[in-house]
């Protein structure tokens, strides 16, 4: 986690300098701070909502006033530019922000549609897991564990980031995304690295790539 800053040309951003022009731009929200923001923003616009009585659209999308009420009521130091400053220098590209709405773009345990999301393109799709997990979905398939949404990565070493997250030995599962779609698979592009379905059957995992255990 990396303070947020802010740059007078640039706007909000992670980390010491400004990675458009290495300008050393006051902080406006510390680490910690991050943190719990993040903590508690993803929480409502993926998991619960409601116990903070915020409605949310079948497309995930909710008032960005009635997030940041929910969200002074925990935190009084926050505000609405914290919020945005959260929302804008995310590396992930977690949320978005459209007019007075707001919503996730993935990683939701509640049920949304989001049907206003693009198609994914890409022929070829990738989700990285480990050595037993591959085994495993390879005969059943990827289907969601604690979210709404089979999350897929659109690069080899996107998903290889992940899936070290899990294990030291990566198995990253390709995906035939093109004849999926083409044979009814609904697949949604969510950002640049991300897109969801709802499951993959085993029929459409191309092949499995071993890579190398990594030094520690
Ligand atoms: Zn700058």
């Amino acid at each position: 986690m990396e303070d947020i800053r802010i740059c007078p040309e640039h706007g909000f951003y992670r980390g010491e300098n400004c990675p458009e022009c290495d300008y050393r731009g006051e902080v406006i929200l510390n680490k910690d701070g991050v943190e719990k923001l993040g903590r508690f923003v993803s929480g409502i616009l993926r998991h619960f909502p409601e116990r903070f009585g915020i409605e949310m659209d079948e497309d995930g999308w909710v008032s960005f006033d009635a997030l940041v009420r929910a969200v002074r009521r925990k935190y009084k130091w926050a505000n609405q530019w914290l919020v945005k400053a959260l929302v804008y220098s995310d590396p992930k590209q977690r949320y978005e922000l459209k007019g007075d709405r707001i919503r996730a773009k993935y990683g939701h345990s509640v049920k949304v549609k989001l049907s206003d999301y693009p198609p994914a393109e890409e022929e070829v799709l990738y989700y990285g897991t480990g050595e037993e997990e591959a085994i495993r979905l390879l005969e059943i398939g990827i289907k969601p564990v604690n979210q709404t949404y089979v999350h897929l990565s659109t690069t080899i070493e996107k998903s290889e980031e992940v899936a070290r997250l899990r294990t030291d030995e990566p198995m990253i599962l390709e995906i035939d995304a093109k004849r999926a779609r083409e044979e009814g698979i609904r697949i949604i592009k969510v950002n640049s690295f991300i897109a969801l379905a709802e499951e993959i059957p085993p029929v459409y995992i191309k092949r499995v790539i071993k890579l190398p255990a990594q030094e520690k």
